[in-house]
């Protein structure tokens, strides 16, 4: 049976209104928005569904990661409640300033220290930065081959079958554990915790790890270790004109139109 680690970000929402969303440019900061709740970022609990999808079919042990800081129990928590078997965060001050390698980073250490794992599931991107690029980092630094973007994934006589998304359709790839996959919203709906899942969940103890307990080198965690630079962080300005064109009727109105048009 296999087991299956899942990487999971907590995120606001992203379909909170985008005038919420405010950056410190001054520290390339984006500012914690009054008001707009977080959530499991919407891609992993795809990947979370697909991981639940292979248990259903096979059994196997679901163990879910998540790294960041300020962390919503009853939020982060929603894959236990979905049918995930344990849950660990990473949280520490030294993660601070992270980009998507020492994300990676990170991640692969505590993965590491999971120890066992066949197949690990990531969402194809994170709905807040989207940068795409965790999932390929934690492969890479593990030593393992990923697949990216999934729309279905299942385990054929021990061999992992994946649909992976192309731009005309998808292509099917078949590969051996261990694997990392990065799952699209081509998968499907998640599915919906139960009442029973729920109250489970709450009750789920959650260990925190800090960059000590996964065994990290400090000196490539958060800020210190991050490659990416970030030169200039905004909200760009959308600007819009409207201008209605009047008249008597609509046919003369369309008229109206034709002529303007034919002006510019
Ligand atoms: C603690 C922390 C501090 C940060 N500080 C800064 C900062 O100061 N300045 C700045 O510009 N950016 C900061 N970031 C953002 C960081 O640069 C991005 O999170 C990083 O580049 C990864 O990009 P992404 O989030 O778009 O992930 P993607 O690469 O799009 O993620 C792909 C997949 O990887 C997995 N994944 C990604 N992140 C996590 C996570 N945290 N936990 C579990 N799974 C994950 C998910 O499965 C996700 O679907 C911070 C992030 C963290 C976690």
């Amino acid at each position: 049976m296999p087991n299956m680690i899942v990487c999971v970000k907590q995120i606001a929402d992203p379909e909170a209104p985008p005038g919420s969303f405010k950056v410190d440019e001054a520290a390339k900061q984006v500012l914690p928005a009054a008001g707009v709740s977080q959530v499991v970022s919407p891609f992993d609990e795809q990947a979370v569904e697909a991981a639940l999808r292979i248990k259903d079919a096979q059994g196997g042990k679901i163990t879910v990661l998540s790294l960041g800081k300020n962390f919503v129990m009853d939020v982060i928590k929603k894959p236990l409640s979905m049918g995930a078997d344990e849950m660990i965060l990473l949280q520490d001050p030294a993660f601070e300033g992270s980009d998507s390698h020492t994300t990676a980073y990170a991640l692969a250490m505590a993965i590491k220290k999971v120890g066992e794992y066949d197949l690990i599931f990531c969402g194809r991107q994170a709905a807040d930065w989207d940068a795409g690029q965790v999932g390929s980092g934690i492969a890479e630094i593990l030593g393992i081959p990923a697949i990216t973007p999934a729309k279905n994934v299942e385990l054929v006589n021990g061999n992992v079958k994946v649909e992976r998304v192309v731009t005309d359709g998808y292509e099917v790839i078949e590969a051996s554990t261990p694997l990392l996959i990065m799952v699209s919203n081509e998968l499907g709906e998640p599915r919906y915790p139960k009442l029973k899942g729920i109250m489970a969940a709450a009750k789920k103890e959650v260990p925190t790890w800090n960059a000590q307990d996964i065994g990290a080198d400090a000196a490539k965690l958060g800020a210190g270790g991050a490659r990416a630079k970030v030169h200039k962080l905004f909200i760009p300005v959308k600007e819009g004109k409207c201008e209605i064109i009047e008249g008597e009727n609509p046919e003369d109105a369309a008229v109206n139109l034709a002529l303007k048009l034919r002006e510019r």
